[in-house]
């Protein structure tokens, strides 16, 4: 369930210049108040969503929205409007998504270093996870280490998205069944892309 909205708050009050009331047409007595709205996800304000302008006469005390004002009205709200901007708080929401961004970024660019390093050299007991021809993924277990090549036991079972390899990631999963893989086999496997991730103990 997604909780969002919007809702307003004061921004800033100012009397308008040079404006007539058009009820009682006393000059100079107009106050106007910016309210900025925003949207909000779960509370957290995401970004400002437009300003509302309340106005109220001093003398009179009536209250005016603002297709109610005059011509000249209208102009000063529009200059005074310009002047106040939305406080950054209502973009933390916007700050919140930009940071997971970043940090998905760099965990993601922090996987595939980590990968180009261990491919360069495996060990035993390495868990690779890969990509299969089909567009599954699955894992494969080191079981011994040559100079050009190692041993490897497959995963009998694939998954449809890389997270959920964890879960198919058990030992009685595993075949017995031996497979040789060349050094180039691995490095090509890379170059492609297909290597999602290494697990070294
Ligand atoms: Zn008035």
């Amino acid at each position: 369930m997604i909780v969002f909205g919007h809702r307003s708050t004061h921004l800033k009050s100012a009397q308008l210049r040079n404006v007539k009331c058009p009820n009682c047409e006393t000059q100079d007595q107009m106050t106007a108040s910016v309210y900025g709205r925003h949207v909000h996800v779960f509370w957290i304000p995401v970004f400002p969503a437009g300003k509302i302008g309340v106005f109220e006469c001093q003398h009179c005390h009536k209250g005016f929205k603002k297709n109610g004002l005059g011509e000249d009205g209208k102009l000063a709200y529009k200059n005074f409007k310009g002047t106040v901007k939305h406080p950054l708080w209502k973009y933390s929401g916007l700050a919140i998504i930009a940071l997971l961004i970043c940090w998905g970024v760099y965990a993601s660019k922090q996987k595939e270093d980590r990968v180009s390093e261990l491919v360069q050299n495996p060990v035993m007991f390495d868990t690779y996870t890969f990509k299969t021809e089909a567009g599954y993924y699955s894992t494969f277990k080191v079981v011994e280490v040559f100079k050009d090549s190692m041993y490897v036991n497959y995963n009998n079972y694939e998954t449809d998205r890389s997270s959920g390899v964890d879960k198919i990631d058990l030992q009685k999963n595993y075949s017995d069944q031996i497979y040789v893989l060349t050094n180039n086999d691995i490095l090509n496997m890379h170059q492609r892309g297909d290597i999602k991730d290494i697990e070294r103990n």
